[in-house]
């Protein structure tokens, strides 16, 4: 047994938060097999949620503290959570409680003010392009084709595969715009042109902030199914931002639903829906039951970031 496995496994022992109401939270998962099978392999004759040392992340009571003149914000506290290799999680909360922080503690754009964030048992020393990300409004060079925006990254490490980018614009259904540029573009071509610059870089980890909570309702749907497909072919971890309830059930295998400020993990849903999913899931009994028990878990925690936003424009 590696001495990071031990460690892990020591925690696990001393953790409440392992058993109960965080079952599966450690609970890590290889290939997009669904149901329980893959993630029997992972439990204890105990029954027990173990973390495996195949967790492609560990985030590990991780707290971050915002401090502008005195301010003293709590974003996440005692956070832990374990991503597996070829996992997609969603992380649900209300407006507030700390998922863009948790996500850039990953992506090493913040530094934990406690706690540590691996991967491949490596902590994050900052920005790598093995973890990439994709935010609301996308991050293309206005100034550059849809074309030299996916050959940006590649370029800079002398590693430019013009298949794959062709390949790739055609999964995104944006061959013929190579050479528009952003601007020329509608919003939802525009974060395909931004998941194919993500994906141009080839990262491990694709770690996606509310990407399509700027799109109307047709076509967040063709992206989300879009975004299934590419990730079924590709094999990739996926860490994917939303406070859209419906949505975070689609896409994951896993969805973490997190608690007002100070962000905490309130509970973890495993979603054994079938897989390929396409919309026909959203209408299905079983995507329902895991709707309300999300809608319920999340209820409480979006009136009291309502009164916490309240509270301080109050005191502003
Ligand atoms: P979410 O993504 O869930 O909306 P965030 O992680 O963006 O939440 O923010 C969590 C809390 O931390 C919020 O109260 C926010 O105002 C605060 N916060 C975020 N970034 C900063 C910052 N740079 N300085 C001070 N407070 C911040």
């Amino acid at each position: 047994m590696s001495e990071r496995k031990q460690t892990t496994d020591d925690r696990n022992e001393n953790s409440q938060r392992t058993t109960g109401e965080y079952d599966g939270l450690r609970n890590g998962r290889s290939g997009h097999e669904t149901g329980t099978e893959g993630r029997r392999e992972r439990e204890g004759g105990d029954g027990r949620a173990r973390a495996t040392g195949d967790a492609l992340v560990e985030i590990n009571e991780l707290r971050k503290i915002y401090d502008p003149d005195g301010a003293h914000v709590t974003a996440v506290e005692d956070l832990d959570l374990d991503i597996g290799d070829n996992e997609f999680v969603t992380v649900l909360g209300p407006s507030g409680c700390g998922k863009s922080t948790l996500m850039e503690c990953i992506a090493g754009y913040l530094e934990p003010t406690e706690g540590e964030v691996l991967v491949n048992g490596d902590p994050v020393a900052g920005p790598d392009p093995s973890r990439g990300v994709v935010f609301q409004s996308n991050r293309l060079f206005p100034w550059k084709t849809i074309g030299q925006n996916a050959r940006f990254g590649p370029q800079m490490r002398n590693a430019v595969d013009d298949d794959r980018i062709q390949q790739l614009l055609d999964d995104t259904g944006l061959t013929g715009f190579e050479d528009s540029y952003p601007h020329e573009l509608s919003g939802g071509m525009q974060q395909r042109a931004e998941l194919v610059r993500l994906l141009a870089n080839d990262p491990d980890i694709m770690l996606m902030d509310e990407p399509f909570s700027g799109l109307d309702a047709m076509t967040k749907e063709l992206m989300q199914e879009m975004l299934l497909d590419i990730w079924e072919e590709e094999d990739r971890t996926v860490l994917f931002i939303t406070h859209d309830v419906a949505e975070a059930i689609f896409l994951a295998d896993r969805v973490v639903v997190m608690t007002a400020r100070p962000g905490q993990i309130k509970d973890v849903i495993d979603v054994d829906i079938g897989r390929p999913r396409d919309s026909s899931v959203l209408t299905s009994e079983a995507f329902n039951e895991y709707q309300e028990r999300a809608s319920d878990l999340i209820h409480d925690e979006a009136e009291r970031a309502m009164e916490q936003k309240q509270q301080e424009t109050q005191e502003a």
